[in-house]
């Protein structure tokens, strides 16, 4: 069979997430017959390096031979039950795995199945547990600037990205928006450091003259992923955290991206030494297996619900697949990788080598900037390195460095003009130098005129 045949029979059936599908005259789909590690391979023996995880979900492979094990077991044994009413070993034993590695206070889990749903439970909890206190006015949520939290309407609501949300705009609850510190803006000479605590000052007003009327504010430590991987420093978290204390506002903190190792510590909270009031995990909690999603949360707000029936105030928000057993173990399996393989130290080394295979791009004319936080690198084209004005968007510049990527067994899928790297941890030192010479290559087409 040939790539092509897929192909076909596909369009003729499907709709593909995030995609003007019409793209699909010019660019051809690309059916994956298997996968091995970072290796995915399509049906005519061609192979890629996923250079992106799998849009951020695999940690430690495809096909990762652990999980996989662990997978089977579960199969022979409970493949799902309903979690009303019942429970199951592997439900239990991923939640108290989680509850001892994230940040303290964080000690009870409440389970859906994407990242976008754990955002909406932490957003519906929040409310509520105001509500259950007797705090009805507290309606809003407070976002950041250039934010991502998922497609759902709610989840939507609490995002900024105009690509995704403008559409939708007039369906979506009010949200209040505050400054981030988004480093790309600093000053020059200013640290991002500097940046983030002169940009508090804003930020504390505006959490003062709203909080009365807001229950929590929503935020992604320390990278804006879907935001074109802009990153911060952890300073913003821990002026954010001690704000909401004094402001009585619950903190959210979204690490569906980047949980798990990826910003170089388990969690990215843990950087600027902060635990949230719920925190939302999703991606790479399964290794990219199955989906799986978490919200956990403190005994403080879980007893703001503890009450007797009658006085309706109950968590009734539920999903068909919540803690689904195969989702759970393949949970667990990831987890157990994490505490015997060292992970976060390997992490740190590799992403000394992925600074290195990307200094390079930094002197180019059309890069304004390379930043790093952990395993994400991304590197930023724009027209005019001095004044920073980007390619206009129409161009699509971006999309001809995908094109190259996969013509040479890449895949890099930028976020506009923003080239990125999120391998999973099983990359090796010599791919991650060949992945940065074929994004070099990459480049130079896509910013030749
Ligand atoms: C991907 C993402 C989500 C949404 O997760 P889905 O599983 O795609 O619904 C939410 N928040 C952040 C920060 C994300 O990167």
């Amino acid at each position: 069979m040939s790539n092509k045949s897929f192909a076909e029979r596909d369009l003729k059936v499907l709709w593909h997430p995030c995609t003007q599908m019409k793209d699909h005259e010019i660019l051809p789909l690309i059916p994956i017959k298997s996968g091995d590690g970072v290796w995915l391979e399509d049906f005519e023996g061609k192979r890629y390096l996923d250079a992106i995880s799998s849009w951020w979900v695999n940690l430690f492979g495809h096909c990762n031979p652990i999980i996989k094990d662990a997978l089977k077991q579960q199969l022979d044994t409970l493949e799902h039950v309903m979690m009303g009413g019942f429970t199951h070993s592997a439900a239990i034993e991923l939640s108290e795995k989680l509850i001892a590695i994230s940040p303290k206070g964080l000690n009870k889990c409440f389970y859906s199945d994407n990242g976008s749903s754990a955002v909406e439970i932490a957003l519906k909890m929040s409310f509520q547990s105001w509500r259950n206190q007797g705090f009805s006015k507290k309606t809003k949520f407070i976002t950041l600037e250039n934010s991502y939290h998922g497609e759902t309407l709610g989840a939507l609501a609490v995002s900024n990205v105009a690509l995704y949300k403008d559409t939708f705009a007039s369906l979506l609850m009010d949200t209040i928006t505050i400054p981030n510190a988004d480093a790309y803006f600093r000053a020059e000479g200013e640290t991002a450091a500097a940046y983030a605590q002169r940009r508090f000052v804003e930020v504390d007003k505006q959490l003062a003259q709203n909080a009365e009327f807001c229950c929590a504010v929503i935020i992604e430590p320390l990278v804006q992923c879907a935001g074109n991987m802009r990153m911060y420093d952890p300073i913003y978290l821990s002026l954010l955290r001690a704000a909401c204390d004094k402001y009585e506002l619950h903190l959210i903190a979204d690490e569906v991206a980047v949980g798990f190792g990826r910003t170089g510590s388990l969690f990215a909270c843990e950087q600027a030494n902060i635990s949230p009031d719920f925190l939302c995990v999703a991606k790479g909690l399964t290794g990219g297996f199955l989906p799986l999603a978490v919200t956990l949360t403190t005994d403080k707000i879980y007893q703001s619900f503890y009450d007797d029936y009658e006085h309706l105030t109950g968590f009734f928000h539920s999903h068909s697949y919540t803690g689904n057993a195969l989702g759970c173990r393949a949970g667990i399996a990831t987890l157990g990788i994490f505490q015997e393989q060292n992970v976060i130290v390997t992490n740190q080394l590799l992403a000394k080598k992925m600074s290195a295979v990307t200094a390079r791009f930094k002197q180019h004319p059309n890069v304004a900037e390379v930043r790093q936080t952990g395993m994400i690198v991304a590197i930023e084209l724009v027209k005019n390195k001095h004044t920073r004005e980007p390619f206009p968007w129409q161009e699509r510049r971006g999309l001809k460095v995908y094109q190259y990527a996969l013509s040479q067994g890449v895949i890099l899928r930028p976020l506009g003009n923003v080239i990125y790297f999120m391998p999973p941890y099983v990359i090796t030192d010599m791919q991650l130098e060949w992945i940065a010479e074929v994004a070099w290559q990459g480049m130079l087409l896509a910013v030749a005129d």
